[in-house]
C-alpha cells in the first residue's frame, strides 16, 4: 500500500488527519499503529481547536521520527531540522493556496459543536481532507528522498553509524530500504529477465524471543542476515524490511530458479545453535512492471501470510485470487454468528450405498451456508476460515445436532437403520469438550452410538489427534478415517489410530485406475482392509467404470455423484421411506 493509500484507508477508519498522516508512515520507522495514533492524538491539539491543521503536527512527526535532533550538543543536526522544519512548512502553505487551518481547509470550526455536527452530517472530512493529507504526503516523500540524498552525500557514512545509536539507526534503515528500492526499479527497468520478490520470516518469531531472551532473538536476526546476504549474487538484492521480515528480489527464467533459491537459502538458516528456525516464504512474480513497486511488495507479504497458515507448503506464490479471498475472509468473519443466530446453516445429506444390495446405507451429513443475499455458499469457501478463528466447532455442534434430530426422526418413522456419519474438525481434537458435546447429544435425541459416526481427517502425524480419536472410540464411536490417500503418511496412522472404516479419497481413486500398477494398489489396500477388519468407503465415485472396478475387488460401500449429490435433509429422508416402503 502507497502512503497516500494508507492514509485514505485511515480517514475512511475515522481517524483523524494527524492520525492518517503519521500513520501512513508508521511501518517506516517500524512503530505499531497503536503508539503512533496515540502521539498523533497529543498533537492534534491545534486542530481540534479549528486553528493549525493536525497533518503539519503530523508531518512534523515524521520528519522529527527521520532527522529530529536529541543531543543538545550537536548544533548542526538542530540547525538541519529546523531548515527541513521551516521547508516543508512553505511548501505545505503553498501547495494549499495558503490554507493551513483546520477552519479554513473544512469551511467550518470544529471547536464549535453545531459546526462539528454539520461537519459528521455531510461527510466533510472526507470531503475536504484528502487535499491537504495528500499534499504533506507528496512533500514528505519528496523530501525524504533528498534527507537520503543528503545523509549518503555527506561524509556521514550510514555504515559507520552505531548500531546503538536509536535515532541514527532510523536514519540508517530509511537509507537502506531507499537504495534497495533504487536497485529494484533499476532492476526492473533493465532487466530482459523475470523479476520475482521473495518475502519471508520466522515463523513463531515472537515466542523464540520470549523462550529464550531478545538478545537471542538479535543473534538469530544477524544469522538470518548473513545467511540472506551470502545467497544473493549480482542481480540479486536483499533488505531486512522490519524485525525478522526479510525479503529478497531477483532476476529468474522460470519459477523453479526461484524454488531452488529458496530450498538453498532455507537450508542454510534451518537451525541456529541447536534452535530450529521455521521460515515462510511468499513470493510474487512481477506482471506488470509499471505497479507501484509497494505494491509489488504487498503481495510478497500477503503470500508469506499465506504460507504462514499453511500446513503443506511454507513457499506459497501469490495468486490474484489471494485479493479475492481476503474479501471473502473479512465477509465471513463479519457474517457468521448471525448465519448461526439466524439458521442459515443447513446440513445436506448425501447417501452411502452398497454395490451389490443397490441400497443406501446410510449418509454423510455436509454443511451449507444460504446467505440470504449472497445464495448458497460451499464448505470449501468458508471452512478454512472457520477452522482458522475457531468458529468451525459452533458450525459443526450445529451439524451434529441436526444428525442426531435426523436420525431421532429415522426412528420415529420405523427406519431403524440409518446411520449419518458426521465431519470433525481437528480443531475438536485438541480438548475434551467435544467428547462431551457428543455424548450428551446423543442422550437428549434418545440415540444409540452407532448410529452417529465420525469422520476425521488426519493430514500428518499427529499424537495428541490418535489420543483423543482412541478415547472417542472407547466412548463407542465408529470413527471413520476421512480422505485416505489425499495426505501424509496413512499407513502409519492406521497404526496408530483405531480406526473402523477407512474412506478412500476420491483423488487417489482416479490416480489408481489410470494403471496397471495403480489398480494393483488399489487391490492391495482393498485385502489389507479387509485383513485388518477394516470397513472401507470409496468416495466421489462419479462413474459405471469406477463402480464396476470396485465392485471386482471386493469394495462394496460407495458414496458420489454416481448415486446421489448431496441432498437437502428432507429429499434424504423421502428416498429412505422409499426404500422401506414406509
Ligand atoms: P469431505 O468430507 O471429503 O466431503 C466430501 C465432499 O465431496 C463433499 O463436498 C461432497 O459434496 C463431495 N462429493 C461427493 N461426491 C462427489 C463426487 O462424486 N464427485 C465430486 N467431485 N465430489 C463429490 P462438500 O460438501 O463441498 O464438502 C467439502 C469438504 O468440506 C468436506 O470434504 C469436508 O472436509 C468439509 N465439510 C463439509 N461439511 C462439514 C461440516 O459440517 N463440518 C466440518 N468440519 N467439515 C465439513
Ligand atoms: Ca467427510
Ligand atoms: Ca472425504
Amino acid at each position: 500500500m502507497t502512503h497516500k493509500e494508507k492514509a485514505d484507508q485511515l480517514l475512511h477508519q475515522q481517524y483523524h488527519c494527524s492520525q492518517a498522516v503519521f500513520g501512513a508512515f508508521a511501518d517506516d520507522f517500524d512503530m505499531d499503529l497503536k503508539t503512533v495514533f496515540k502521539i498523533s492524538t497529543c498533537f492534534g491539539a491545534g486542530m481540534r481547536q479549528g486553528g493549525i491543521c493536525g497533518c503539519i503536527t503530523a508531518s512534523l512527526l515524521v520528519l522529527g521520527m527521520a532527522i529530529g535532533f536529541y543531543d543538545a550538543q550537536d548544533r548542526e543536526q538542530e540547525v538541519y531540522g529546523n531548515k527541513k522544519t521551516e521547508e516543508f512548512i512553505r511548501r505545505f502553505t503553498e501547495q494549499m493556496g495558503g490554507d493551513t487551518n483546520c477552519r479554513d481547509i473544512l469551511g467550518k470550526d470544529i471547536s464549535i459543536p453545531a459546526d462539528m455536527a454539520a461537519v459528521r452530517q455531510e461527510g466533510l472530512i472526507l470531503k475536504r481532507c484528502p487535499r491537504a493529507v495528500n499534499s504533506c504526503i507528496e512533500i514528505l516523500e519528496d523530501m525524504l528522498s533528498d534527507i537520503l540524498k543528503d545523509m549518503t552525500e555527506s561524509n556521514i557514512d550510514p555504515q559507520d553509524i552505531p548500531e546503538n545509536d536509536e535515532m541514527q539507526s532510523i536514519l540508517k534503515s530509511i537509507g537502506k530500504l531507499k537504495r534497495f528500492r533504487r536497485n529494484v526499479n533499476n532492476l526492473l527497468l533493465s532487466s530482459e529477465k523475470e523479476i520475482g520478490f521473495i518475502q519471508y520470516d520466522i515463523r513463531k518469531f515472537k515466542i523464540v524471543n520470549d523462550l529464550y531472551g531478545e538478545k537471542f532473538g538479535d543473534e538469530i536476526l544477524d544469522f538470518v542476515k548473513k545467511q540472506t546476504k551470502e545467497s544473493c549474487t549480482e542481480g540479486q538484492f536483499y533488505i531486512n524490511l522490519r524485525s525478522d521480515v526479510f525479503m529478497v528480489v531477483m532476476e529468474f527464467e522460470y519459477e523453479g530458479e526461484l524454488v531452488a533459491f529458496i530450498q538453498r537459502l532455507d537450508a542454510k538458516i534451518a537451525s541456529y545453535k541447536n534452535v530450529k528456525l521455521q521460515m515462510s516464504y511468499g513470493v510474487y512474480t512481477v506482471e506488470d512492471r509499471r505497479m507501484e513497486l509497494r505494491q509489488m511488495e504487498d503481495r510478497a507479504a500477503m503470500a508469506r501470510k499465506a504460507a504462514k497458515n499453511n500446513i503443506v507448503s511454507n513457499i506459497i506464490f501469490y495468486k490474484e485470487q489471494f485479493k479475492e479471498s481476503l474479501y471473502n475472509r473479512k465477509f465471513i468473519e463479519e457474517n457468521m454468528q448471525t448465519a448461526i443466530t439466524e439458521r442459515q446453516f443447513m446440513m445436506y445429506l448425501q447417501p452411502k450405498y452398497s454395490i451389490a444390495k443397490n441400497e443406501i446405507i446410510g449418509a454423510e451429513a455436509l454443511v451449507r451456508w444460504r446467505h440470504p443475499q449472497r445464495g448458497m455458499i460451499y464448505p470449501d469457501q468458508f471452512i478454512p476460515v472457520i477452522e482458522e478463528n475457531g468458529f468451525i466447532q459452533k458450525v459443526d455442534y450445529y451439524i451434529w445436532e441436526e444428525a442426531c434430530r435426523f436420525i431421532h426422526k429415522c426412528k420415529e418413522a420405523g427406519i431403524a437403520f440409518c446411520p449419518v456419519s458426521v465431519n470433525v474438525s481437528r480443531v475438536h481434537l485438541r480438548d475434551n469438550e467435544c467428547i462431551h458435546v457428543l455424548s450428551d447429544m446423543l442422550k437428549r435425541n434418545g440415540i444409540p452410538k452407532g448410529m452417529l459416526e465420525l469422520e476425521i481427517t488426519e493430514t500428518a502425524d499427529d499424537q495428541q489427534i490418535s489420543f483423543k480419536a482412541l478415547q472417542l472410540k472407547e466412548e463407542g464411536f465408529t470413527l471413520l478415517m476421512d480422505d485416505f490417500g489425499s495426505g501424509y503418511s496413512s499407513l502409519n496412522i492406521l497404526l496408530e489410530t483405531p480406526f473402523d472404516v477407512i474412506k478412500l479419497d476420491k483423488k487417489f481413486m482416479e490416480n489408481m485406475m489410470v494403471s496397471g500398477k495403480g489398480r494393483l494398489i488399489l487391490e492391495q489396500v482393498v485385502s489389507m482392509a479387509n485383513k485388518l477388519d477394516l470397513g472401507l468407503l470409496a468416495e466421489g465415485v462419479e462413474t459405471k467404470e469406477q463402480v464396476e472396478l470396485l465392485q471386482s475387488i471386493g469394495c462394496d460401500q460407495v458414496q458420489g455423484y454416481y448415486y446421489a449429490k448431496p441432498m437437502p435433509q428432507e429429499e434424504f429422508f423421502e428416498l429412505l421411506k422409499q426404500q422401506y416402503g414406509k
